[in-house]
């Protein structure tokens, strides 16, 4: 068998959205906010579908969201000439040809997420042509079910906060995760509201419920010094992305206080990046997005170092190429789930695309065994309100 064709294609949602609202969650643009508009780190509205189809007829699914066009360049100009003619199970083969012949600029970023978007596509061949589920390759069922946290809750008005914390509650949920909306630049009365975010969802959901805190690279370590000991009376599960993925040296930092767990790594990549973060001890959860990272071949990897380091992996979105990692892996305790909702920031967009992703029932999701590969595909029900621009 041998890789025929490799077809890159973005997709636009044209349909319907609701915008957020200023405040909706705490982000790097924050503090340049007054020369820039800050909504604009939470547009994705775009995703990549890369389809590869071999010699023997059978198609591989891959995706990746991050700049599209840009990562349908990519993959376009240099990894499918790369890919084709290739034997699709020598993944391992590919992807370090993929690594290495873009390394002078692919390492991080859109270069890794072309690769991620194309060995996500070879693995969900590998499923298909041994008739298994991509996580029966990869080490198995590990457990009955996946528990899954809800994630969602932006920061909006206390009184609608605590109406959508309860509703995950009554839907199963035990576990969910709350935006921060404020940071440096909003000085102390921030920082208060800030606090009412979690004393309220902490109030709604009591004690024996896990809440998760996300500040989307938005703070300052020195912000989050001052309010770390404020959030940790409330027992937060960890606290995610408090300072910018460059500043290694700050998540060590905070990581070493000990009062609220950090966890962090869905803006880092590849097998050496998340060496980084564990030999520094700068994350207790280890977050990578399976299509940012370096694909299923590279979050294998990172499962294995994460797992000699005693460091959980919880990746970052749930989607499928998330789900089959967090299944076959006994590291990875959890995972994520952005409810379904109408099309805001554009997380929810994987919904619309694919069909076969897995909803959860009070509180879990399951993978079927009987399902080949990754077990999704493009949805014909929501294809009118895209428009292929690329
Ligand atoms: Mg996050």
């Amino acid at each position: 068998m041998k890789i025929s064709a490799v077809r890159a294609r973005v997709y636009r949602w044209i349909g319907p959205t609701s915008p957020p609202r200023r405040n909706f969650c705490a982000s790097p643009m924050d503090a340049v906010a007054a020369l820039a508009d800050p909504m604009s780190a939470f547009r994705f509205h775009e995703w990549l579908v890369c389809e590869i189809e071999t010699s023997d007829g059978i198609v591989g699914i891959g995706n990746c969201a991050l700049a599209p066009r840009l990562a349908k360049r990519v993959i376009d100009m240099y990894l499918a000439p790369l890919v084709i003619g290739r034997d699709p199970f020598d993944v391992e083969a590919i992807w370090q040809a993929m690594y290495r012949s873009t390394i002078a600029w692919g390492r991080k970023g859109i270069g890794m997420a072309g690769i991620s978007a194309v060995d996500i596509a070879l693995w969900d061949i590998l499923g298909k042509a041994t008739g298994k589920p991509v996580f029966k390759l990869l080490g198995g069922r590990t457990k009955a079910r996946i528990p899954v946290y809800a994630s969602r809750l932006y920061s909006q008005p206390l009184e609608t906060l605590a109406q959508e914390a309860q509703r995950y509650l009554d839907q199963g949920f035990t576990m969910m995760k709350l935006r921060f909306g404020w940071g440096p630049q909003d000085g102390a009365a921030g920082m208060r509201h800030n606090i009412d975010l979690l004393k309220t969802v902490r109030e709604v959901v009591g004690d024996d419920v896990d809440i998760m805190l996300e500040c989307y690279m938005g703070w300052t370590l020195e912000y989050a010094k001052r309010i770390f000991p404020r959030l940790a009376i409330y027992n937060p599960r960890w606290i995610e992305e408090p300072v910018l993925p460059d500043d290694i040296a700050g998540y060590s930092q905070l990581n070493a206080t000990g009062s609220i767990p950090v966890a962090g790594g869905e803006h880092e990549f590849t097998l050496f990046g998340f060496k980084q973060l564990l030999d520094s001890n700068s994350v207790s959860v280890i977050q990578y997005d399976t299509n940012r990272v370096g694909g299923i071949t590279a979050a294998q990897k990172i499962n294995a170092l994460a797992e000699a380091c005693q460091v959980p992996v919880v990746p970052h979105a749930g989607q499928m190429h998330n789900y089959h990692l967090t299944m076959a892996n006994l590291n990875c305790p959890m995972s994520e789930f952005f409810p379904v909702n109408e099309v805001e920031v554009g997380n929810e967009l994987f919904y619309y695309l694919f069909e076969g992703d897995p909803l959860p029932k009070d509180g879990f999701v399951d993978l079927r065994d009987d399902v080949p590969g990754l077990g999704i595909s493009i949805s014909g029900e929501h294809l009118g309100s895209f428009q292929i621009v690329d």
